[in-house]
């Protein structure tokens, strides 16, 4: 982690850090922490995703341990390459560096063993039934369950089974394996659960050299115990599991397949964030439908859609550490994401003056021989950042935001007969307002005050309005993309019966200027550079700015001090 980054607020142990804590005081695993970030290949990560990050790695790393990556591909069939190349570069952007790089891929030949073991043990077996057969045998919470007519298969039956299903003699579907544990059992995780099924898909990895695949609650605790994982950390859905991830690891008895002791599985609350969908399945279908350029759209909650809208690693860390780890599962504000960004940027981001909706200004009084070059700080509050030099001009561009016809109360912009300060510059008032043939403003004339060069008049007179602008002639034309969210509703997923959820999408989550006028400074920015356009937001260049061909997405505003004025009004 960065040395600029400011420590967290001093806080009470969470209750995964008590669990670890104790489990170091008690001598357990040797004082030893090793996690393990898990994710199925099969998207991209997204902000929850980075909460299991943060909390896994900063874990271990509080603790003087390690975490492993783990990539749990279990399922060939939605899995891809392109899925691990992501997510590596992910993790590695949001500043963390894993000790082992697993596939839980490459423990297919061992959980083959482990459960070749269980059979003859007697506590897996073969099973014929379908997947609609095994649904009803298991009942539900009201209904026991039933045992499956093929539960007391020998074990030399099951073996042989188990065997020629991977060897490939049985059609997809046909047989599944099963383990033998309690159709009676409230718990329904541990009516006899699936630990393989027959899938001729091509994996990834392991190309075609299986047709039978292991099930998520076999193959996850396997490998955590497999790389000697300590604490096992995963989401709530997964706390009716638990008695399944350990009786898989309890069964090996004499036999010494896992080393003791034995992982721990360790619940928290999932992560959600308000105005968006979190799921992979539901990002995946946005891209899909094309209701999004990609997987990095910078309106996704994906880490690589915050990356390309300018977030900071360090402002994704500072969330995560924000929103805690909870018990019960919450939605998180925007707004929080938004003001930890907000607050990273304001201290490192240089200032630079561009102009989104350009209105042109002619000083009317000044020859083109006037024309001079200020000096302004790149930083407010960091001469450190050093200063830059802008070219003043007869003609600029303002903000059509900061004029008005008919000015309100307390609206201390540009209108007529008012006078505004150009930020670094002088001071200039409104003379003529001209329009085109269909009424709208195109053009001020103003005439400015020599004797305020610098920004003040020697007479000391109040100008209360500081506008930025640009240089007309040396302007660099720019794309801007400006963002809202991707849903017009809090919660997208609460619909009501019928209504398809992408009934909720925001029409107007991207807006594009593509008449932007920016300082001639910016016309070098590099793909990522971040900077605050001042009165006006964070900005980051997207990697789709050609040579000459500029394109700005703004990462987010500054809280914007009229909107609030104008609400109270
Ligand atoms: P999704 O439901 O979004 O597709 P997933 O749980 O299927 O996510 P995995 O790739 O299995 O995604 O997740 C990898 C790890 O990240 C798991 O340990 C999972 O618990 C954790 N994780 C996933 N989503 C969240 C979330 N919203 N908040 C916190 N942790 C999460
Ligand atoms: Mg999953």
């Amino acid at each position: 982690m960065s040395s600029d980054t400011p420590a967290p607020e001093p806080r009470s142990l969470h209750f995964i850090e008590e669990i670890v804590e104790a489990d170091r005081a008690s001598g357990k695993h040797g004082g030893r922490v090793l996690t393990r970030f898990p994710p199925e290949p099969n998207g991209y990560l997204h902000i929850g995703h980075a909460k299991s990050i943060c909390l896994n790695f900063g874990l271990a790393k509080a603790y003087g341990g390690a975490t492993n990556l783990r990539f749990d591909d279990t399922n060939p069939v939605k899995e891809d390459v392109e899925y691990v190349d992501s997510i590596r570069e992910d993790v590695q952007w949001l500043g963390f560096e894993w000790k082992g790089e697993h596939y839980a891929s490459d423990y297919f030949q061992f959980m083959y063993d482990y459960a070749e073991y269980l059979i003859e043990q007697g506590k897996a077996y073969v099973c014929d039934l379908t997947e609609a057969e095994i649904r009803e045998y298991r009942g539900n919470f009201h209904v026991p369950g039933k045992a499956s007519p093929y539960r007391e298969r020998s074990a030399d039956e099951n073996l042989d089974l188990f065997r020629r299903m991977k060897a490939g003699e049985f059609e997809d579907g046909a047989k599944v394996l099963r383990a033998k544990i309690d159709m009676q059992a409230g718990n329904m995780n541990l009516r006899d659960p699936l630990m393989y099924r027959i899938r001729r898909a091509h994996h990834h990895r392991t190309g075609d050299a299986w047709c039978i695949y292991p099930m998520y609650d076999y193959a996850h605790g396997v490998s955590d115990a497999i790389e000697t994982i300590t604490h096992s950390i995963c989401t709530l859905e997964f706390s009716d599991h638990r008695p399944l991830y350990d009786w898989f690891l309890e069964q090996d008895g004499e036999a010494t397949f896992f080393q003791r002791p034995l992982p721990r599985q360790i619940e928290f609350a999932r992560l959600n964030l308000t105005y968006t969908v979190m799921s992979k399945r539901r990002l995946l279908q946005l891209v899909q439908d094309g209701i999004v350029s990609g997987w990095d759209d910078p309106r996704m909650p994906t880490i690589c859609g915050l990356r390309r809208r300018g977030y900071t690693p360090e402002s994704v860390r500072a969330f995560a550490e924000r929103v805690g780890v909870a018990k019960r599962d919450m939605v998180a504000d925007v707004g929080l994401l938004e003001f930890c960004i907000r607050e990273d940027l304001e201290k490192r981001a240089p200032r630079r003056m561009a102009v989104l909706r350009p209105l042109k200004v002619v000083i009317t009084n000044m020859g083109d021989a006037d024309a001079f070059e200020v000096e302004v700080a790149n930083h407010p509050e960091d001469q450190a950042m050093g200063t830059r030099k802008l070219p003043f001009t007869r003609e600029l561009f303002i903000d059509q935001d900061d004029f008005r016809e008919e000015a309100p109360k307390k609206w201390f912009r540009l209108a007529p007969g008012a006078e505004v300060r150009l930020r670094g510059a002088c001071l200039v008032t409104c003379k003529e307002v001209i329009k085109d043939a269909a009424g709208h403003v195109v053009e001020l004339r103003c005439e400015w005050d020599p004797a305020s060069k610098g920004g003040n008049a020697p007479d000391g007179r109040k100008v209360k309005g500081t506008l930025h602008w640009v240089s007309a002639p040396n302007a660099v034309k720019a794309e801007v993309r400006l963002y809202d969210t991707l849903f017009t509703q809090e919660d997208p997923m609460d619909v009501p019966e019928g209504q398809d959820w992408k009934a909720l999408l925001n029409p107007g989550s991207l807006e594009v200027l593509t008449e932007a006028r920016l300082e001639p400074s910016l016309a070098g920015a590099t793909a990522g550079e971040r900077f605050q356009f001042e009165r006006t937001g964070y900005f980051s260049l997207d990697p789709d700015s050609r040579l000459g061909a500029l394109v700005f997405n703004r990462t987010v505003g500054l809280k914007d001090s009229w909107s609030k004025i104008e609400a109270k009004q």
